[in-house]
């Protein structure tokens, strides 16, 4: 009897945390980061700057200023609009694959192939939103506190990025099955809590359904269909199917909502054109360069970004791997 008063307790006390989390309207006013865990927020900001340090040694970032702005921007917006308590840094590193990394403490790092894999502005938001919901949901110290990892040098396990966590865990079979369920488990909260971010920031929905389709697509191409099964991360099949649901039974269709702006149009053919620039020329004989006497001569970044069948020529030459 005392179990079945017990059961009863534990479901009335939990049944309005799950259902708010499923309420866009309740949106900053509800706890999304309860459970278990050691990191106090000032523990977790101080790991997650030790861990930023670490990851900016052994990666290259993207300084443009522009480019840094937008994602900015696009980043504060989508946090005006969610459940996270703490601030947001934002930066882009270079990488072909169409992956971000968080880090506790709000630390995210938007791959170079994320930004060239969305087509619209809506769906670089919806991966934004998605790793903003790990921060709010303070995933990485609550797994962190479950593995009881206390050692600065094992924590780079928590990083969470879209493959970066099923390389380590999954490829070598050192992520316990209790952990990967765990993973699995915020995976799929990040998926709800950043659609709700998505939506209320005035973005259209469906851009999640988009460049989840796009990521897991493009995952499948390197690691196999079947990789997925002892993944970090859920079946690529059940998420988009979860996404689609939630769509229709948790948000309210609103009459517009934003697809894309000009300002992520031009930092795609931005990023093109650094990239153009910081590749090495083809080997091979050079076509002459000709022109006439008083002419300017412009740079090839402003070639690439005012030529938009080229810049988009490129561009498709990079995405389709
Ligand atoms: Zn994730």
């Amino acid at each position: 009897m005392r179990c079945v008063c017990l059961l009863a307790i534990l479901i009335a006390v939990r049944l309005p945390a799950q259902n708010a989390k499923k309420d866009p309207d309740q949106i900053g006013t509800r706890d999304v980061s309860r459970g278990v865990n050691f990191y106090s927020v000032d523990k977790e900001m101080a790991l997650g700057r030790q861990l930023s340090q670490q990851l900016e040694q052994h990666s290259t970032l993207v300084t443009d200023k522009f480019v840094n702005e937008y994602v900015t921007r696009l980043g504060q917006n989508l946090v005006r609009h969610s459940d996270a308590k703490i601030p947001l840094t934002i930066k882009v590193i270079e990488g072909d694959d169409p992956n971000a990394v968080t880090l506790p403490g709000g630390f995210i790092y938007l791959q170079t192939g994320l930004i060239s894999t969305a087509d619209t502005e809506a769906e670089l938001a919806a991966a934004m939103a998605h790793e903003i919901a790990h921060v709010a949901a303070r995933h990485g110290t609550r797994q962190a506190t479950q593995s009881q990892v206390t050692q600065i040098a094992t924590i780079p396990l928590i990083f969470l990025g879209w493959g970066g966590i099923c390389a380590l865990g999954a490829g070598n079979g050192v992520m316990p099955v209790g952990l990967l369920a765990t993973q699995r488990g915020y995976e799929t909260e990040a998926d709800l809590l950043g659609l709700q971010y998505l939506y209320k920031s005035g973005y259209d929905p469906l851009g999640m359904v988009d460049i989840f389709e796009k990521i897991f697509s493009f995952d499948e191409r390197k690691h196999g269909k079947f990789s997925k099964v002892f993944s970090a991360h859920p079946a690529s099949d059940g998420r988009l199917i979860a996404v689609q649901k939630n769509i229709e039974t948790l948000l309210k269709p609103q009459p517009q909502y934003i697809v894309t702006t000009s300002a992520f149009n031009d930092v795609q053919a931005r990023l093109i054109a650094l990239d153009w620039d910081r590749k090495p020329e083809p080997a091979g004989p050079k076509p002459p360069t000709l022109y006439k006497p008083g002419d300017q001569i412009a740079n090839s970044k402003k070639l690439v970004t005012q030529t938009d069948a080229r810049a988009s020529q490129i561009k498709e030459a990079y995405t389709i791997r």
